[in-house]
């Protein structure tokens, strides 16, 4: 018979969420039990946010050789070391891993058992032989690509974003399925790094943004020489290794070297022996009010296990925020999705946050003003030449309820209208705000700008007023 533990608070994952509950729990006094059967740091760090942006890293330097020219830059070809590039991937995720580490958190006071855990009452779990009881338990165990079951596909390599950050061969025609953002972000790095690139994506690339912000992201990646065939659902692979076939309903055929998948994540939930601990779930996750109970009130799920919800690191760590407030102080805190953005991150970057100018307009109807700049009027952005790019805000009674930005650091600019929204700000304080000269950041007050241009410069009660004024 293992071991048997009591302790206040059960972690069950050592991903961006758990390890942000684990980390903030312990420093406040309460005794915690991780449990990770995997790698600490979990998706985002080993194959998720922090490879792909070290491997566009690598990219954008070898695009950069290539335009030069308006800047008086004589451009060449790039010699690409694509394995080189790789070894970048590595040497980031082997320096931000010491902060995830088994050593960190024991360091922390946290217990880690690296082991996965599953339920064997309500609130005892079992890893590996021993036993955790727990006051509290949090399932932090995140989700993990989704691989269709499409016919053909087990007599090929399926690359997912699990192993395409270790293949050190450059696949000379990458095909992609699924143009969301893994898809779309590991074909700019791809194609800057020498591969030729073909994304099928089944609707709309890119469809959960505005759609004529997603559109000059998928023109550039165009003029760049990605293939995106939109309205292309794969349907069956044929074919080997180095010459894989993947055919689309309605008879497209298409043709290239390597295979990612990125259709998708699906829950990590299958060990967790769920229905032990009397936690509701489905198969899109786990089903949580907005406090992120489960229905076992002892038990709360956040991040990606979440059924239904954004599944992003920062939401994971928003939630780890919600669930220590609950379980350590006993504060009522509910999460919220409102104010919660996101960002792409190709060149150019596609961010949002709040609701797009469609779901604003449904939602406010005639009551809605959508305010608009062009990163072309921006000094900075010209500068730069980084002059593609447009932002929207939308804005109901005076206060932004959305924001889209396309352009250069727009996963950047869009934090300004994230406290605006989660502030409940005023369109005003972004107007009112000083930006210094020149910057992109300027986009955002000169957005905000647009606001009062109706109401003061082309409004002749107040022309009439100021040259009352004037005269007195
Ligand atoms: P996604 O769900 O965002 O996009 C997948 C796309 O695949 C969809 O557009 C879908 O229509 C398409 N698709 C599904 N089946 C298909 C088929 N048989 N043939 C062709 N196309 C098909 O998924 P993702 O890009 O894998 O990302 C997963 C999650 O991770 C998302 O929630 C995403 O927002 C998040 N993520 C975020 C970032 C970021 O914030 N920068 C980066 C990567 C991933």
């Amino acid at each position: 018979m293992g071991e048997h533990i009591e302790t206040d608070l059960l972690v069950i994952g050592g991903g961006s969420g758990g390890l942000s509950v684990a980390a903030g729990a312990s420093q406040m006094g309460a005794d915690v039990v991780l449990l990770e059967g995997h790698k600490m740091g979990g998706d985002c760090l080993n194959y998720g946010c922090v490879p792909s942006k070290a491997l566009l890293a690598s990219a954008r330097h070898a695009h950069a050789m290539t335009a030069g020219a308006p800047f008086g830059i004589a451009p060449h070809d790039p010699l690409i070391d694509y394995a080189g590039a790789k070894g970048h991937v590595k040497s980031v995720i082997a320096k931000i891993a010491p902060h995830d580490s088994v050593e960190r958190f024991e360091s922390l006071g946290v217990r880690v058992i690296t082991d996965y855990g599953s339920f064997i009452s309500r609130n005892t779990v079992d890893a590996g032989g021993t036993r955790i009881s727990a006051r509290r338990i949090v399932i932090a165990t995140g989700s993990r690509p989704f691989v269709p079951p499409i016919p053909g596909l087990e007599g090929v390599t399926c690359h997912t974003n699990e192993t395409i950050f270790d293949l050190q061969e450059r696949p000379d025609h990458l095909i992609i399925i699924g143009g969301g953002p893994i898809g779309l972000e590991m074909a700019q790095a791809h194609v800057r790094l020498g591969s030729r690139v073909t994304v099928l994506e089944w609707a709309a690339a890119l469809g959960k943004d505005d759609p004529e912000l997603a559109a000059i992201v998928l023109e550039s990646f165009r003029t760049e020489g990605v293939a995106i065939v939109e309205g292309a659902q794969a349907e069956r692979v044929t074919g080997a290794d180095g010459e894989i076939t993947v055919h689309t309903k309605g008879g497209g055929t298409h043709t290239g070297s390597h295979l990612l998948m990125a259709v998708g994540r699906t829950p990590n939930i299958e060990r967790l022996n769920l229905d032990k601990a009397g936690v509701a779930h489905d198969g899109r996750g786990i089903s949580v009010d907005k406090r992120l109970r489960t229905s076992n009130r002892q038990v709360y799920a956040i991040g990606d296990t979440v059924a239904g919800g954004l599944q992003f690191t920062h939401v994971a760590n928003y939630h780890a925020g919600i669930v220590i407030r609950q379980a350590l102080f006993g504060l009522p805190a509910r999460a919220t999705a409102h104010h919660i953005p996101w960002a792409t991150y190709t060149d150019p970057e596609l961010a949002q946050v709040g609701l797009t100018e469609a779901q604003a307009r449904q939602k406010h109807g005639i009551h809605l003003e959508v305010l608009r700049f062009e990163y072309g009027q921006n000094d900075r952005a010209l500068a730069e030449g980084k002059t593609r790019g447009l932002i929207k805000v939308m804005v109901h009674r005076g206060r932004p309820v959305g924001a889209s930005i396309v352009g250069a650091q727009a996963g950047e600019l869009i934090q300004t209208w994230a406290l605006a929204i989660s502030s409940k700000l005023k369109v005003g304080a972004v107007a009112n705000m000083v930006a210094p000269y020149p910057t992109l950041g300027e986009i955002n007050k000169r957005a905000a700008g647009q606001y009062y241009v109706p109401r003061l410069f082309e409004n002749d009660r107040v022309k009439r007023f100021v040259r009352f004024i004037q005269r007195w």
